[in-house]
């Protein structure tokens, strides 16, 4: 008898299987409810990160550190953790690629935690990638800050036909703050196309200006939050392209200006 590999099972759990959603859909519906729930275990973050502090609205921030809730159906989703992870995994291949090409990229203290700073008695914190403190010759002056990020292909062909200040402001801000906080005269900062693997490479100098700009914006926002109060919005009008993409929108544009 010949056997019919192009039937479909009709039950699944004794249920019929055209009742549930599709496969994929229950199975991510699965790994996104794990992966949530093993956030939810962790912690929340206590201080203000220095990854954050680049962020345009310092209301936005107030709203983070006082962990605010989202607006419902902004939370973040399931999908936002694995694109985290996955940045993780190609940073540690940027990390290996870079090493074996003869970048001493250290990525760890002599003692095994990750190179950091933390001020304002711990409420502002930042955990850095890396510091190459030797390498080739490159027109950069080691030691030097080294921070990865893993875009999109349309975000990375931003960052390289603009550069890092322009394109993503928050990452430039993160650097600066790093660089001060360490020490450090400049950073080298590579973004990895998650589609192709194109790897584009930026030599930013430290800026004293903006970090301490930046580090004040750092100071209002944990006063604000302290006092329970909020910043000035960063727009006359919600429809200003930052406010579309915020996930506090709709209370924020219904809160009272200070
Ligand atoms: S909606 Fe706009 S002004 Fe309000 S917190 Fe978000 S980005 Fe800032």
């Amino acid at each position: 008898m010949l056997v019919d590999l192009n039937h479909r099972s009709g039950f699944v759990y004794g249920r019929a299987a055209d009742a549930l959603p599709p496969l994929g859909a229950r199975i991510n519906t699965l790994l996104d409810d794990a992966l949530m729930a093993e956030r939810a275990g962790q912690r929340p973050r206590d201080y203000l990160g220095a990854s954050r502090i680049g962020e345009p609205c310092a209301r936005r921030l107030v709203y983070e550190v006082t962990h605010t809730p989202p607006d419902p159906g902004k939370e973040l989703e399931g999908r936002s953790l694995r694109i985290f992870a996955a940045g993780h995994v190609f940073e540690d291949l940027a990390i290996r690629w870079l090493r074996l090409a003869g970048f001493d990229l250290r990525t760890q203290t002599r003692e095994g935690g990750q190179f950091g700073f933390e001020t304002a008695g711990g409420r502002i914190r930042g955990h850095v990638d890396g510091v190459i403190v030797a390498g080739p010759e490159v027109g950069i002056a080691w030691p030097a800050l080294w921070e990865h990020k893993a875009l999109k292909a349309s975000s990375w062909s931003d960052t390289a036909k603009k550069g890092v200040r322009l394109s993503k402001p928050v990452y430039f801000g993160q650097m600066q703050i790093y660089m001060a906080y360490l020490g450090l005269g400049s950073a080298l900062f590579t973004a990895l196309n998650k589609d192709s693997c194109e790897l584009y490479h930026e030599h930013v100098p430290f800026d004293p200006a903006t970090a301490q700009e930046l580090s004040d914006k750092a100071v209002a926002v944990l006063r604000a939050a302290d006092a329970g109060e909020l910043l000035p919005r960063i727009a006359a009008h919600a429809d200003f392209y930052l406010c579309r993409f915020c996930p506090f929108a709709a209370r924020c544009w219904t809160e009272a200006q200070p």
